[in-house]
């Protein structure tokens, strides 16, 4: 399977979301990335009915986190929960939902920034530096294998794409955790896991502001 077949493109985040509504999300993503849990209406106070609609919906369908106070803390892969996934940006430190998350990211923003994973198999800590949006392409870098499950525009983003897209220190421990020949997805470079992660982010890279 190679990456012409992945699955994973601009519309993975986008689950129908209209231009309005990725603008809340945008500013969802603002106050995350500064480590803020806002409510909707306190996110998008222009029009606070849209906003507690779209957090709801996107929140029912595994793609965003809200509190039992109402306050979103987790969007687009941006979260405030401790995850295993972390993106170190000048004095920012923010964690994602999978390590795809954190090399998409700041590729799609353009950022200098340090992606930091560990390898599901061995435990590895993994670290990826990015300059510009761009990954270093030094060994280990290069050796890196992302694991992109296939992914559809609807349904449970979070349990069924970033609970699996894993960035493994090898090929051969890519290989120990997920059958290839059968599993659903497609292994990348971390290189190209950021030219998809470009995509993925597009809209909202130009709205949302990084500290
Ligand atoms: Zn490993
Ligand atoms: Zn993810």
């Amino acid at each position: 399977m190679g990456q012409q077949g992945c699955g994973v493109g601009r519309g993975l985040l986008q689950a129908g979301l209209s231009v309005a509504e990725t603008a809340v999300v945008a500013a969802g993503i603002d106050a995350l990335w500064r480590g803020r849990s806002l409510s909707p209406r306190e996110i998008w106070p222009q029009d606070p009915v849209v906003a507690e609609e779209v957090f709801a919906s996107l929140a029912a369908a595994g793609r965003a986190e809200v509190d039992d106070a109402g306050r979103v803390f987790g969007v687009h892969g941006f979260t405030l929960s401790h995850t295993r996934h972390t993106i170190f940006h000048g004095d920012v430190k923010v964690h994602t939902w999978c390590a795809f998350d954190s090399i998409g990211i700041p590729a799609a923003f353009g950022l200098d920034a340090t992606a930091a994973t560990d390898c599901p198999t061995c435990g590895r800590g993994l670290t990826v530096a990015i300059s510009g949006g761009v990954p270093e392409q030094s060994v280990p870098a290069g050796e890196l294998a992302q694991w992109l499950p296939e992914a559809a525009a609807t349904g449970d983003l979070m349990g069924k794409f970033c609970a699996n897209a894993d960035i493994y220190c090898s090929r051969a421990h890519l290989e120990q955790r997920i059958d290839t020949a059968t599993a659903a997805g497609s292994v990348l470079t971390v290189a190209d896991a950021a030219r998809v992660g470009r995509e993925v982010w597009a809209d909202v890279a130009g709205l949302a502001e990084v500290p």
